[in-house]
């Protein structure tokens, strides 16, 4: 009996969703995000009145040699907007800084969207003690990061127009310090100051992000899911406990050549070192220094260019399986980012 009403609800509800031209999923906040490019007459933009690139992409001033590789950010995440351009802060004719501009809301499921969204997906947290087991000291309790929830974000980033090693090196922060091909924001190894990261990596969800006390949804590690979308290669893992199978997925160690975004200072980010990276011609690459980065040719750079690669740390034990995004410092110049 009871099988009938909620039968003829579903039906409702589906019937009511395809009525729409997308994804309404139940959100109720800004659908400009949320429209498709193609028949939406009006232009998205992030919600920022210091929005340079406002709802537009512009590739007219960007170096022909990062022309291949920023094209990825405005075909990695067909839902949510990230716009690449270019900004001329002194007027003279010739761009100063490249610009990414996103709304910071992945492609990808999260346990961290809210309820009724398209993208929530439920998550046991459980499942981080098997997948983070090298860390994993039996002092961490997985679960939820408090009530922090992804909400959309108005994320500028200014990269120099052309990025050089520093003479100097800047210390990474601990807020956003580069963007991921899918707009979303890159946080460095560590925990901000009074948490440590080796208890916060139980707090990611199945795509092994989780968002900030403001809604700033990051990665600090192998972003699976985005690795996944991209066509990248993964594979299934599964562990048995008692009654209770847990799966995730994993980084196959195969895709050092695949591009994952840029970090502030201009220099792109690459997948996790693996155990045979070459370049673009399929030569011998040099070691990796100690920002986690070398210069050689790749898939997206036909000419050497410096570049970061995913890699394991001593943090959380020197058998850490645990890719880190970066290792404490830019190589080069950072420029700017705005968070609102
Ligand atoms: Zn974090
Ligand atoms: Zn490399």
């Amino acid at each position: 009996m009871l099988n009938k009403r909620p039968n003829t609800l579903i039906l409702i509800g589906l019937t009511a969703s395809l009525g729409l031209s997308s994804c309404g999923g139940g959100s109720s906040s800004n659908n400009t995000t949320n429209d498709n490019n193609t028949t939406d007459s009006e232009t998205q933009t992030i919600d920022s009145a210091a929005s340079i690139c406002n709802g537009q992409n512009n590739f007219e001033n960007i170096p022909s040699a990062y022309v291949t590789a920023l094209t990825k950010y405005t075909t990695t995440n067909s839902q949510y907007l990230v716009n690449v351009c270019t900004q001329d802060i002194n007027s003279d004719g010739s761009a100063d800084f490249i610009v990414v501009e996103s709304t910071n809301l992945p492609e990808h499921e999260s346990v961290y969207y809210e309820t009724g969204h398209q993208h929530q997906e439920d998550f046991d947290f459980e499942t981080n003690i098997h997948k983070f087991s090298p860390v994993y000291d039996g002092s961490q309790t997985a679960h939820s990061a408090g009530s922090n929830m992804i909400e959309e974000q108005a994320i500028i980033m200014k990269m120099p127009i052309a990025p050089a090693s520093a003479t100097i090196k800047t210390a990474t922060t601990f807020a956003t310090i580069g963007i991921a091909l899918n707009g979303v924001s890159f946080f460095n190894e560590n925990a901000a100051p009074g948490d440590n990261i080796t208890d916060e990596l139980f707090t990611f969800d199945q795509c092994s992000g989780h968002p900030q006390n403001t809604g700033i949804y990051h990665y600090h590690v192998d972003p699976v899911c985005l690795i996944r979308d991209l066509g990248g290669s993964i594979i299934d893992q599964a562990n048995t406990e008692g009654d209770s199978v847990y799966t995730w997925i994993e980084d196959s160690g195969n895709n050092a050549g695949l591009l994952m975004g840029f970090l502030m200072d201009g220099f792109p980010v690459y997948g996790p070192v693996g155990s045979s990276e070459t370049d673009c011609n399929s030569a011998a690459v040099p070691s990796i220094d100690s920002y986690n980065g070398h210069s050689h040719c790749t898939g997206d750079f036909s000419t050497a260019i410096y570049h970061y690669h995913l890699k394991t740390a001593n943090i959380g034990g020197t058998d850490s399986s645990v890719f880190w995004i970066t290792n404490q410092f830019y190589y080069g110049e950072p420029g700017e980012v705005s968070t609102n």
